[in-house]
């Protein structure tokens, strides 16, 4: 949307005189909203100059809060990209079956997922192999029967439920497949999305198949073998399956049964060109940190991150084309300035220090985390923990705190005591099927060993939370009307960051370093020897 913010800000923030603390902290955790997912900020995209100019109010926010500049130049930690753009004009894809061509439309039957640098051309048969997973540490082998040397995988995008979340959380990220994928000799993939589980609708999806999509340009290459990366619309996916003697139907009935998916190759090849406008660009991660007192735990620090990066200006829905990003994650961002801002005030002096990050690139895959954890602006050793933000959703009071991780490690302790302090009653992650824990920036932390957790205002499924919270998924996540015109209670989110706080400093002044328990998968990533 579109309006002149800038008087509603001055207003926002003069406002505050007299108000009760919490009410204040609402305040000027709006404020800050309102000045991020302003238009003039355009979006906030990756490498654009309105993140660049929300970096920079990011960057005065820390010096204002007394936070000491923990990036590489003053408080910005500059990180380069590789941009790539699809020109769908000179793409094209085609199922090829019995000698005849089939054309399919992109946008309408499939996507091309430029995440994967793609080949310029491929043809390859297709192997249907039902949830796509090879995990011999549990007995799960799809691939069983299925000969995808030289092939394209094409697979339902859903966990078997027979996994614990978090495993289905990290199995079915993809990058975890593609391993898979790779180590079997497929040359590409076609996702299938199981409807039940679509965040968004094809048709609003697919708006942002024209957006560059990008990855580190340190990196060399972030999906090595992938020469194909395609997303079908499931409403089109019979297209794949016709002579093969199964329908799409059937096997989505069997997925969602909970029963097993058989896997079988299909009679058809894919045939594949690809035109890519491929670019460098620059984006911003910001860093301050606040100095802890003590002399053995100053030198440790605590994360707490948020994305700043939305998707900028898009395909228009309803006429609007600027996705402001208010709640993804403005609000993110704005609870962590909010943080600072208190703690410098209240005059708390944690043990360790508290390093507060805004970063880029998480709409692109969690890329401007994965630079900070690869490139930490402190010794990444010194890292004891990350605790991220990423639309926490107050639409309703927070009576209960949805904790992503909270059984991972003994951090879930520290979060247990923040709320209860707060009154609020913690919950572990009811859907752990939408794959939460590894869908944002805490992984990128996780992934070096670093115990983390993720937070949001949580609900008990079926109840009127719930459906309040699924409205707002379906019209507004990744839309345009995630903007500064929509209903907040702006209560649940100073409650929210009143919990952030308490969290922070629980931590800062543990005695012992937080660690992963004895039972969680994700203790497997250990610290690597150089840390
Ligand atoms: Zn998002």
């Amino acid at each position: 949307m579109r309006r002149m913010v800038t008087i509603a800000v001055l207003a926002t923030l003069a406002g505050t005189i007299g108000l009760r603390a919490d009410e204040k902290t609402a305040a000027r955790w709006f404020a800050h909203i309102e000045a991020l997912a302003n238009d003039a900020m355009e979006g906030r995209n990756t490498g654009s100059p309105g993140h660049r100019r929300a970096a920079e109010y990011v960057a005065a926010q820390f010096k204002k809060s007394g936070l000491a500049p923990a990036g590489v130049d003053g408080y910005i930690q500059p990180v380069p990209f590789k941009s790539r753009r699809i020109v769908e004009a000179q793409s094209s894809l085609a199922l090829v079956r019995d000698g005849k061509t089939e054309p399919l439309t992109l946008g309408d039957d499939a996507t091309l997922n430029l995440r994967v640098d793609p080949a310029s051309a491929l043809e390859a048969p297709l192997a249907f192999v039902g949830y796509g997973l090879s995990i011999p540490e549990r007995g799960i082998n799809d691939f069983a029967g299925v000969n995808l040397k030289g092939a394209i995988v094409v697979y339902i995008a859903s966990t078997p439920r027979s996994l614990p979340g978090p495993l289905q959380a990290h199995f079915g990220s993809a990058a975890e497949r593609w391993k898979m994928y790779q180590a079997a000799g497929a040359v590409g993939t076609i996702s299938i999305a199981n409807p039940k589980s679509m965040d968004i609708p094809w048709a609003r999806s697919t708006l942002a198949r024209l957006q560059p999509s990008m990855s580190l340009a340190d990196v060399l290459d972030e999906a090595p073998g992938q020469k194909l990366s395609v997303t079908m619309n499931p409403a089109r996916a019979e297209k794949l399956f016709a002579g093969s003697g199964h329908t799409f139907a059937e096997m989505l009935a069997l997925v969602d049964g909970g029963k097993p998916v058989p896997s079988f190759a299909l009679p058809a090849r894919l045939s594949a060109t690809t035109t890519v406008e491929r670019s460098i660009i620059e984006s911003q991660n910001v860093a301050g940190v606040l100095r802890g007192t003590d002399p053995k735990l100053r030198d440790e620090y605590v994360v707490l991150s948020a994305h700043l990066d939305h998707l900028g200006i898009g395909g228009a829905v309803n006429g609007d084309s600027l996705y402001n990003g208010a709640m993804d994650n403005a609000s993110g961002v704005a609870a962590v300035l909010e943080v600072a801002a208190s703690l410098g005030e209240s005059g708390v002096k944690p043990a360790r220090s508290i390093l507060f990050v805004a970063v880029t690139g998480e709409e692109k895959g969690l890329l401007g985390s994965s630079y900070f954890a690869a490139h930490p602006t402190v010794p990444r050793a010194r890292i004891v923990a990350n605790v991220n933000t990423d639309m926490f959703l107050p639409l309703f009071p927070l009576k209960l705190l949805m904790v992503l991780g909270l059984d991972e490690s003994d951090l879930g302790g520290d979060v247990r005591a923040a709320a209860k302090a707060a009154g609020v009653t913690v919950q572990a992650d009811p859907e752990p099927q939408r794959n939460r824990f590894v869908r944002s920036d805490q992984y990128s932390f996780i992934k070096f060993g670093i115990p983390a957790l993720a937070m949001k205002v949580g609900y008990e499924e079926h109840t009127p939370e719930a459906a309040v919270a699924a409205k707002w998924t379906a019209e507004r996540y990744h839309a345009p009307s995630d903007d500064l015109n929509q209903p907040i209670d702006r209560s649940a989110a100073a409650k929210y960051v009143e919990i952030v706080r308490d969290l922070a400093v629980r931590i800062a002044n543990r005695a012992d370093r937080p660690k992963w328990n004895d039972s969680s998968f994700f203790k497997r990533f250990s610290r690597s020897p150089s840390d």
